[in-house]
């Protein structure tokens, strides 16, 4: 006589001859011990650096604030960065059509074709 199971996996009905048969086929099992490794693995935060098991596969933060704050702070690098670069080019093409003579705008306009 069989003994009615319910696989953990794919939550199928299955009828097993051994007791300790838990999965209703091999590749249940192995799905199973794959996704345990993923979970039991630590993250670390990308933004506090605090370890964190990660409840899907590609999470970097441990927590939502964590991740806000991540991102709002990559936001203001990138907007200081393209400030600091349009700065940079601003004063160079100043420099630049100054020495050719030109006014600023016509230098750009000069540029561009
Ligand atoms: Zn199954
Ligand atoms: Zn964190």
């Amino acid at each position: 006589m069989g003994v009615k199971r319910i696989c953990p996996n794919c939550k199928k009905t299955f009828i097993t001859q051994k007791n300790a048969k838990v999965f209703c086929t091999k590749r249940c099992a192995k799905y199973l011990v794959k996704k345990k490794q993923k979970i039991n693995k630590f993250h670390l935060c990308q933004w506090c650096a605090g370890k964190f098991r990660p409840s899907e596969y590609r999470t970097k933060f441990c927590s939502c604030s964590c991740r806000g704050s991540f991102v709002e702070a990559l936001s203001l690098l990138r907007r200081q960065n393209i400030r600091k670069k349009a700065k940079n080019s601003t004063s160079e093409i100043e420099r630049r059509s100054r020495r050719a003579g030109l006014s600023y705008g016509v230098y750009v306009a000069v540029n561009k074709l």
